[in-house]
């Protein structure tokens, strides 16, 4: 075994010689095949603002691949460092290898592999639930498409967009309306399988070595590399009610969303609760305002968002099906009705689930026709704490911006409870935090200043000394940071554990040096 894990190793130092990409089943006793290819395929990500080519990249045909190739890396003298690349949807070069090697963890029809010997659809007794284990390289459109057609079922919670892997998200929290009810994705996954830093592979749970499985849920790739997902099902409703209505007034809007957030029982509350912040260009500029069409116009100036102002988009959706589709309307109008909303601002649609869920992708198909999809994405994700989110929008929203955003920008509410604390994401201790989401593109060559990456880079780290000087304690969703005591104030009092985990599970610094989290040991 000894000299084959030599030869692997010699192949991955001799790939920036010649060249080469890794490919699972050409040499054959460690089933890795090489294939000649450019590297530089994964050299950026959607961010776009960072490149950072690797020696060689591996597709794998199978975990054990995987931990062959971390093996080498591990019982080699000089430690290669490796990085899981999902869809490479993250913004600072996370999913980067420098000097090492990522691997492709995209694959074709893989949920149909893991569980075409199984019946369907997968029922837990012990949950009372439905579940389907996935390769964690699987985009969760995939996912979603596979479970309806098989069951009618769905994953509980989600993302705004779903061209983002299983295990990409996993690894950080994966939000979006949902989670104020069923928590972000990582409560919602109940088995992994994990390839950790020493090579080894893992079946882990809450039960069965519960230490790895928090540790990788949220652990931006830091401690193994996951390749299954149990992830948890419900019965997916046939149609969603989609509903916007519009604040003026900051402090009636968060009360509005909190009250929301809060309502727990299954008849008498929203399935879904986002919401936005409109300044002066803002409706033009969202991309994921599909229903403030040209045809459908806003005129902020009648809605109070005249001079400056600043408008607040509260979004909500109600699932339905045939049989109670008769019953929708009043369900609506009786939440809608405790509600602080400018009264003429209700605006409605109705769509199937799966075009509620797949919204974005849409946007990304009209941007992708314009050139506009494939620009730099100096994105910013904050969790700020419910107690400061006021102060927050007068010095951000009403203060720093101006009246430019170059984007959506998302605000909404999500409960603590629904977090769980052993996972490695980092969450404020409120009980109530909102995620605020600056979504911007960068337009070098529009002409405008305030369109320049440069520009949106030093307002994004304007935002953030702001909320340092104003003690705002909020956190970074998708964090970078660039020095490990940035890290560390990042992970506050969490950091002990984070590095005892690192110790544990990747002693050698192998995995996910692209978050530059540790540097790798040489
Ligand atoms: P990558 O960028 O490929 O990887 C991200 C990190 O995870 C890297 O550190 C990588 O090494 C690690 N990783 C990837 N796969 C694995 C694995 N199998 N095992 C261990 N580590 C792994 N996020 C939300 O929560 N909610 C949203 O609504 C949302 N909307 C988005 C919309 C768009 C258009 C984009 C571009 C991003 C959005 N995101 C959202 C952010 C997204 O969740 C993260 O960027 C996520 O990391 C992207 O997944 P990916 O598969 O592209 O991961």
């Amino acid at each position: 075994m000894a000299h084959l894990l030599f030869l692997s190793f010699l192949i991955c130092r001799l790939i920036p010689i010649v060249g080469l990409t890794l490919h699972s089943s050409d040499l054959l006793p460690l089933q890795l095949h090489i294939h000649p290819s450019t590297t530089s395929s994964v050299s950026t990500d959607f961010g776009g603002t960072t490149h950072s080519t690797p020696l060689a990249i591996l597709h794998p045909t199978s975990p054990h691949d995987i931990a062959i190739l971390i093996r080498t890396s591990y019982l080699s003298p000089h430690p290669f460092p490796i990085s899981a690349r999902g869809h490479g949807h993250s913004i600072n070069g996370q999913a980067s290898a420098p000097q090492g090697v990522v691997i492709d963890m995209s694959r074709d029809s893989v949920i149909s592999d893991l569980t075409h010997d199984r019946p369907l659809p997968f029922y837990s007794s012990t949950r009372h639930e439905y579940y389907v284990d996935v390769w964690a390289g699987e985009l969760w459109i995939n996912v979603l498409s596979w479970t309806l057609a098989n069951g009618g079922l769905a994953p509980k919670s989600w993302t705004d967009y779903l061209y983002l892997s299983v295990g990409g998200t996993l690894s950080n929290a994966g939000i979006s309306g949902q989670a104020f009810h069923h928590g972000p994705q990582i409560s919602n996954v109940h088995e992994l399988d994990v390839v950790t830093g020493k090579g080894e592979l893992v079946t882990c749970s809450d039960d069965q070595n519960s230490e790895l499985f928090h540790a990788v849920l949220g652990g931006l790739g830091q401690f193994g590399i996951i390749t299954r997902a149990r992830i948890a099902l419900e019965s997916a409703p046939q149609r969603v009610r989609w509903i916007r209505v519009l604040y003026s007034n900051f402090t009636a809007f968060t009360k509005d969303q909190e009250r929301l957030i809060s309502l727990h029982s299954d008849f008498k509350r929203f399935d879904y609760v986002e919401g936005f912040v409109i300044v002066d260009e803002g409706l033009i500029n969202n991309w994921r305002s599909s229903f403030f069409s040209p045809s459908n116009p806003v005129k902020m100036s009648s809605l109070g968002g005249a001079n400056g102002g600043v408008l607040y988009c509260l979004e909500m959706t109600k699932n339905y099906n045939e049989y109670n589709a008769h019953s929708v309307d009043q369900d609506v109008e009786e939440l809608l009705k405790e509600l602080d909303f400018i009264p003429a601002s209700i605006f409605t649609t109705d769509l199937t689930y799966l075009e509620f869920l797949d919204r974005v992708h849409k946007a990304e198909l009209k941007l992708r026709a314009k050139g506009l999809w494939e620009v730099p994405h100096p994105w910013l994700n904050l969790f700020v704490p419910a107690s400061r989110i006021a102060d927050f929008d007068l010095g951000v929203f009403r203060g720093i911006l101006g009246n430019k955003t170059s984007g959506p920008i998302l605000i909404y509410p999500m409960n603590k409870h629904k977090w769980d604390d052993r996972t490695s994401v980092v969450t404020p201790e409120e009980d109530v935090f909102y995620l605020v989401a600056f979504l911007r593109s960068a337009l070098d060559d529009s002409g405008e200043p305030s369109k320049t990456l440069k520009h949106l880079s030093r307002e994004n780290q304007e935002i953030l000394e702001f909320c340092r000087k104003e003690g705002l304690k909020t956190r970074q969703y998708l964090p970078h940071h660039e020095t490990q005591s940035e890290w560390q104030h990042h992970f506050g009092r969490n950091w002990d554990r984070f590095r005892h985990r690192k110790a544990e599970f990747d002693p050698k610094f192998i995995l996910g040096t692209g978050q530059g989290i540790f540097q790798p040991s040489s």
